[in-house]
Parts: C-alpha cells; sequence; structure tokens
C-alpha cells in the first residue's frame, strides 16, 4: 500500500500530522479509529488497518449505531498508520485545515475470521467487490457494521456506512458478553421456564431501541420493575428523586395534590439503565411533555377477562369495519398480553376530554353489538368473564405499554404492532415475544409509525359518528 497520495497533499514541516508508519509492528489485532474532523465541513473519518496503512473514509453525517440510517461514506486516500494516534491542529493553509479528535478507536473483526493475516487477504477481495461486512470492539461503536459501494465503477469514491442489526435472536454470545461488562446481575434468570436472563432483556432492549425509543422520547414514563425477574416481587415507579442521579433525565408532573418527577428515556443510554433497574415493562404517556395535556393518539384498550380470545378479534374486527366506513385512519397491536390496542392518532390537537369521549362513543358502539362479551364497566366484579372496553386509558396522567415492549409473561410476548389482515381468529399473540421482533420489525418496518404522525380530525370524526 502506498502514502504517495496522502504524502502529496501535505508538507511535513507545516503540518503536525504524522508522516510515518513506526508504530505498527506493536498490535495484534487490526486497528480502527474515528476521527472527529473540524475542516471546513465537520466530518468524521472512519479508519480501518490494512496492510500497514489505514483505509479511510470521511463520513459526513458520521458513523450511527441506529440501523436504518444509510450514512454516505467517501473513500479518501490511505493514511499512515500512526495517524490513529494523531489529534492536534492542523495549522489554516493546509490540507484539511482544523481540529482533529479521536472520537472512537478498538479493533475490528470480520463476521468470518479473527486473525490479521486472514483479516487482510479477505478486505483484498471485499474490496474489489465493494462490499465490506466488519465488526468493530470500540467505545461507541460495537457491532457489525457495513461498507458497500454506491456504484460499480472502481473510480467512484461513494460509499454507504450501515449498522448491522446483527441480533435476529437471543442470546448470539459476543453480544452477551458486551452486556455483561456493562450491567449488573446479568446472569439472573427472569423467565425461569424459558431460561431467559437479564442479560438476554438488555440485550432484546439494546437491539429494539431503534424502533422502541421514539415511542418513549419526550414522554414521562412508569417502570414496572421486577428485580427477581417474572415470579418476583414486582412493583410500578413513578417518582425518580432526580437530585441523586446523575445524568438521567426526569420531568415534574402536578398530579392530584402532589408533583411526580418521571423518568425521561431519550437513548439508548437510558433505555438500559432503566432496564438495569430490573424493568421489564415500560409504559409512557400518551402525550409528550411540551403537550403534556394534549394527547398523541386515543387508544381503545380491549382487556379480556376470563374470556375467549376470539371475541377479541370479533370486537376488533367491528372497530376496524366502522373505522375504515368512516375514513378514521386507526392501528393495532397486541398488548403483549391478552389483549389489543387500537391507537388513533391525534397529534396533540386536542385535549384528554376530547379524547375520552371519542374512545366512549366508539366503545358503546361496540358494546351495543356485543352487549354479552363487552363491558364499559369500571368495577371489575360487574365485568366478570367480559372484554373490558377501557376508555379510561385515555385520561390525563394515564400510560400505556409502548410498542416493542416486552411484558412479564411466559415467552416473554412483547407488544407487536400488527397489520389488520393479521387480526383474524388464528392469532396467536405469543409468537410475537423476543426471539421473534428483532426479524419481525426488519421485514415489517415499523407498522404503528403513522400513530405519531398526522393526526386525525376528531370533530369531522364526531360529526360522522354521530351520524352513523
Ligand atoms: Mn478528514
Amino acid at each position: 500500500m502506498s502514502l504517495q497520495n496522502y504524502r502529496a497533499k501535505r508538507h511535513s514541516k507545516e503540518t503536525p500530522e504524522p508522516f510515518s508508519n513506526t508504530k505498527k509492528t506493536k498490535s495484534q489485532g487490526m486497528r480502527f479509529c474515528v476521527h472527529k474532523h473540524a475542516a471546513t465541513h465537520l466530518h468524521y473519518d472512519l479508519r480501518l488497518e490494512y496492510h500497514g496503512v489505514l483505509l479511510s473514509w470521511a463520513v459526513p453525517k458520521g458513523p450511527s449505531m441506529n440501523p436504518v440510517d444509510k450514512r454516505l461514506a467517501i473513500q479518501v486516500e490511505d493514511h499512515p498508520y500512526d495517524y490513529q494516534y494523531f489529534e492536534g491542529v492542523i495549522p489554516k493553509g493546509n490540507y484539511g485545515a482544523g481540529r482533529v479528535e479521536i472520537w472512537d478507536q478498538g479493533f475490528y473483526t470480520l463476521p468470518e475470521t479473527n486473525d490479521k493475516h486472514e483479516i487482510e487477504k479477505l478486505m483484498t477481495r471485499h474490496l474489489e467487490k465493494g462490499h465490506i461486512s466488519f465488526i468493530l470492539h470500540g467505545e461507541r461503536l460495537e457491532g457489525e457494521f457495513i461498507l458497500q459501494k454506491m456504484k460499480k465503477d472502481p473510480d467512484d469514491k461513494h460509499w454507504l456506512l450501515i449498522k448491522k442489526n446483527d441480533l435476529k435472536l437471543i442470546p448470539p454470545q459476543k453480544d452477551s458478553d458486551t452486556i455483561n461488562g456493562r450491567f449488573s446481575h446479568t446472569e439472573k434468570v427472569y423467565w425461569p421456564d424459558e431460561h431467559y436472563t437479564k442479560g438476554d432483556l438488555l440485550s432484546y432492549y439494546e437491539h429494539i431501541a431503534p424502533y422502541l425509543l421514539p415511542y418513549l422520547k419526550g414522554r414521562p414514563i412508569m417502570l414496572h420493575r421486577f428485580p427477581e425477574g417474572i415470579q418476583g416481587e414486582e412493583f410500578y415507579q413513578k417518582n425518580f428523586d432526580s437530585a441523586t442521579l446523575k445524568g438521567i433525565k426526569t420531568f415534574p408532573v402536578q398530579h392530584e395534590g402532589r408533583v411526580v418527577n418521571y423518568l425521561l428515556i431519550d437513548s439508548v443510554k437510558t433505555l438500559l439503565y432503566a432496564i438495569n433497574l430490573g424493568s421489564i415493562d415500560l409504559h409512557p404517556f400518551l402525550s409528550r411533555c411540551q403537550h403534556l395535556h394534549q394527547p398523541d393518539f386515543c387508544v381503545i384498550d380491549l382487556d379480556p377477562h376470563d374470556i375467549d380470545f376470539k371475541y377479541v378479534i370479533q370486537a376488533a374486527q367491528l372497530l376496524h369495519e366502522q373505522l375504515q366506513s368512516l375514513n378514521i385512519a386507526h392501528y393495532c397491536k397486541t398488548s403483549g398480553d391478552k389483549g389489543l390496542h387500537i391507537c388513533i392518532p391525534l397529534h396533540a390537537k386536542y385535549d384528554f376530554d376530547q379524547s375520552v369521549l371519542f374512545a366512549e362513543i366508539l366503545a358503546l358502539n361496540i358494546n351495543r353489538q356485543m352487549p354479552k362479551q363487552t363491558s364499559l364497566e369500571r368495577n371489575p366484579e360487574k365485568r366478570k368473564k367480559k372484554i373490558y372496553l377501557d376508555c379510561w386509558q385515555n385520561r390525563f396522567g394515564q400510560t400505556l405499554v409502548a410498542p416493542y415492549v416486552v411484558r412479564p409473561r411466559p415467552l416473554a410476548t412483547v407488544s407487536t404492532p400488527l397489520n389488520w389482515d393479521e387480526v383474524k381468529e388464528d392469532l396467536d399473540v405469543t409468537q410475537y415475544n423476543v426471539k421473534t421482533i428483532v426479524h419481525r420489525v426488519e421485514q415489517t418496518g415499523d407498522l404503528f409509525k403513522p400513530v405519531l404522525g398526522k393526526g386525525i380530525d376528531l370533530k369531522a370524526a364526531l360529526k360522522k359518528l354521530s351520524e352513523y
């Protein structure tokens, strides 16, 4: 490999950047680094060791741990091996003038092998093909990434850098090891029948985070904690003593007569912090902090008590037909337990009272058609062996389990968005669990996305319903 292009662009007497490869014999593994480079345009430079130099790509937006992001990566000239340790300011007037900082560093391997010589051989082939699958073992970047050339043209320098969603089943050993180093009691068995551990749960949440976080961000959250697993003691936690927690954000909500400081989960780090506390399911508000009194959606919670699941399906289908005929957008997910949640986007345009009213009208219509199997009764004694149509879920301060959240039930079932053609009598909600959901969501995409999108015209909907 040649540093001819690198040297042609720089004057050794005018820039502090390294020109040599002296340190290359020191490491056994294959090194990588990412520089943060505040040149004319801030960008990140990904560098992978290869035959004594560093293959380099300028990534304008920087690498992302989110598998849905495809980041442009422009291949630039090979850099000297020693460049990975360089930090400093390239003076004005020189190529790439600006501050250079090490943003991440460590080793990389290939999915095929950890052996340095094998890696270099395979890398030659992958570079020719324009497709490199590699695993980063850094401080910030961890896991499998793909560099994919955009065009076949050998002179074209445009690639895409994508994080691979590499965990389809739990537990893959590498991920468990990563998790074990960062969290506590990861070997604790949470689901004794399935032998799923706390480490497995952390691993699931880390991998589903790109899909789950949009439903948690900016919302006060109630935790459901099971420090000893699903058969042990459980409790709900709403209040966090914000003063004692560094780097953890809370949000004060005025409830009748008291203020509750709710946890906010805005990042993978906070998500895993909450799970590490022993949380299994997470229950966010239906509204965001900036519109605390205007929900983003209305929910019809079909909550069965000792009644055949076919009636839940029947009620969901009745609601579906009704809303479809009125042209009102609506989306269904499993509760992760025995019920179904049907959500109607409101996009913070109306208040909770309006949402409750809307839910009551819809629920009464179902109840009129299924009086023996459904009930709006709040008193559990009066709604035995029925599906409770819980409209009060739409009041201020109520929470609803978020999509992609695990439930403390057998098989570690997950609250899962469905296509309407899946809402039929043979629906088996237990097939949606921690072992299947990451793979499923990669196929289906996030079916619940529109719930946080454009809201319906509630006034028009109420008018149409009054004529129904
Ligand atoms: Mn650069």
